[in-house]
C-alpha cells in the first residue's frame, strides 16, 4: 500500500504522478474508463484532500489543493480532470445544510468507496440560449419529479450518484409548464428508476473521462436527498464547480508545464530551443505567481483574465512540444500529440462567455 500523500511537497505525490504519467498513453488510446487510476488516488489519499476530518478527510486549505491539481495534471489531464468533477460533487453535498444527507455519502466518497459527479453546466454555460430548460423538476409529495437530461456528466455511466441542477417548474404537467424562476440542487442515485446515462461521447480528447448525456425521465427525487434550493440562481449559493474558477486555469497551466518540460528536456541537446523554452517558461511562471496570489486575496489580474492566460498558454506549449517534437510528435502514442488535443479541452471546459469571446478575437486577430 502506497504512502498517504500529507503535503503537495510530500515524495509521495511525485511517485503517484509518475504511476499517472506512465499510464497516460495507453489510456487516452483505449478510452477505457481509468478505474486503476481513480483507485490509485484513493489508495494515495488524494481525496481525502478535499474533505474535513469529520468525514475521514484532511482539510487541505485551497492553495495546497491547487499545488497537488498542478502537478496531476500534468501526469494524467483524464484522471485529474475527472477528480475535478468528483470534488465539485463533494464540495456541493458538504457545503449543504441537510446533515443527514453529508452523514450518509461524505464518507464513503472520502474513501474513495463511492463515486460522485456533477451535472450542472446547463445552469450556467451550457444550453443557456433554449427556451424550455433541459432538466425539468416539478414539486410533488414528499419531493420531486425530474426530467429531462444533463447534457455532459462525466463518469455518468461509473458514478453511485450525480449532483444535478434542475429548474423548477408549474403548473399542469398534461398541458404547460412554466419556470417559477428557481433552480435546485440534488444527488440523485444511479440505481433510481428512470435514470440512465447511454453510452458516452467519443472526444476529441479525453474521452476516457466517459462523458455523456444524463437522462431523467419522470423521476422520483425525496426531499432527501436535496442539496439546495429551489432558490433563485441555486449556483451562486454554496461552493464547488462554479464556472471561472482556479481549478480549471489550474489544470491548464499543468498541462503546459508538461510540455514546457518536454521542450526543456529536447533543449540539453538542442540549443536552438532554448529560446522558446525560456519564453514559455517565464510566462508559465507568470501565471503560477497570478494564481497563487489570488488564492491569497491578493489578485493581480481578474479570474478571467487568468483564464484567458492560462488556455492560451496552454494551446501554444503543447504546439511548441509538438514542433520540437517534429514529425515524431505527430505519431499517436507520442504525448506530444495527445497534449495538443488535450489543450483544446480548455476552450470549451467551462469556460466563461468574456474568455470565450476574447479567444475568438484572438484567434481572428481583431482586439476584443
Ligand atoms: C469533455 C467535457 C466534459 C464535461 N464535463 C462536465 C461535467 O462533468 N459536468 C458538467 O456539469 N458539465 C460538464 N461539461 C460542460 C462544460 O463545462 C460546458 O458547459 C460545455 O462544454 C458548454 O458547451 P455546450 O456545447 O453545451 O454549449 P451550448 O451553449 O449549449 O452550445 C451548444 C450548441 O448550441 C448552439 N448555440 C450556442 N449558443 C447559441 C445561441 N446563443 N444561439 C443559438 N445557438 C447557440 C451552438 O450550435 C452550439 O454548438 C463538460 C464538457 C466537456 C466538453
Amino acid at each position: 500500500m502506497p504512502n498517504v500523500i500529507r503535503s503537495p511537497h510530500d515524495a509521495a505525490l511525485a511517485e503517484l504522478c509518475g504511476d499517472l504519467a506512465d499510464r497516460a498513453e495507453r489510456l487516452d488510446a483505449s478510452g477505457d474508463w481509468p478505474a486503476e487510476q481513480l483507485k490509485l488516488l484513493a489508495d494515495y489519499g488524494v481525496y481525502q484532500w478535499f474533505a474535513g476530518p469529520e468525514w475521514g478527510g484532511q482539510a487541505w486549505d485551497q492553495e495546497s489543493i491547487l499545488r497537488g491539481y498542478l502537478a496531476l495534471s500534468g501526469a494524467c489531464l483524464t484522471t485529474t480532470f475527472i477528480q475535478t468533477q468528483r470534488d465539485g460533487a463533494c464540495r456541493r453535498i458538504e457545503s449543504s445544510a441537510n446533515d443527514e444527507l453529508k452523514q450518509r455519502l461524505l464518507p464513503g466518497l472520502t474513501s474513495g468507496e463511492l463515486f460522485a459527479t456533477v451535472g450542472i453546466s446547463h445552469l450556467t454555460t451550457s444550453r443557456r440560449h433554449v427556451a424550455k430548460p433541459v432538466l425539468q423538476a416539478r414539486r410533488v409529495d414528499g419531493g420531486f419529479r425530474l426530467d429531462g437530461f444533463s447534457p455532459w456528466v462525466t463518469g455518468g455511466d461509473h458514478a453511485d450518484y450525480v449532483v444535478l441542477g434542475a429548474t423548477l417548474m408549474e403548473g399542469d404537467a398534461a398541458t404547460s409548464l412554466q419556470t417559477t424562476g428557481e433552480q435546485l440542487l440534488a444527488a440523485v442515485s444511479s440505481k433510481l428508476p428512470g435514470v440512465s446515462a447511454p453510452p458516452p461521447e467519443k472526444l476529441v480528447g479525453l474521452s476516457a473521462s466517459h462523458t455523456g448525456q444524463f437522462k431523467l425521465e419522470n423521476v422520483f427525487v425525496a426531499d432527501e436527498w436535496l442539496i439546495a434550493g429551489p432558490v433563485e440562481n441555486v449556483m451562486s449559493a454554496g461552493t464547488g464547480a462554479g464556472t471561472g474558477g482556479l481549478g480549471t486555469s489550474t489544470l491548464a497551466l499543468g498541462l503546459a508545464k508538461a510540455a514546457i518540460d518536454f521542450i526543456s528536456a529536447e533543449a540539453s541537446k538542442r540549443p536552438e530551443l532554448l529560446p522558446p523554452r525560456d519564453g514559455l517558461l517565464r510566462e508559465y511562471e507568470e501565471l503560477e505567481a497570478a494564481l497563487f496570489a489570488a488564492v491569497r486575496q491578493e489578485p493581480t489580474c481578474t479570474n478571467d483574465e487568468l483564464r484567458g492566460g492560462a488556455n492560451s498558454l496552454v494551446l501554444r506549449a503543447a504546439q511548441a512540444s509538438l514542433a520540437a517534437a517534429k514529425g515524431a510528435g505527430f505519431v499517436v502514442g507520442h504525448p506530444a500529440g495527445r497534449w495538443c488535443r488535450e489543450a483544446l479541452f480548455f476552450l470549451v471546459w467551462s469556460c466563461p462567455q468574456p474568455v470565450v469571446s476574447a479567444h475568438l478575437c484572438e484567434l481572428a486577430g481583431i482586439l476584443g
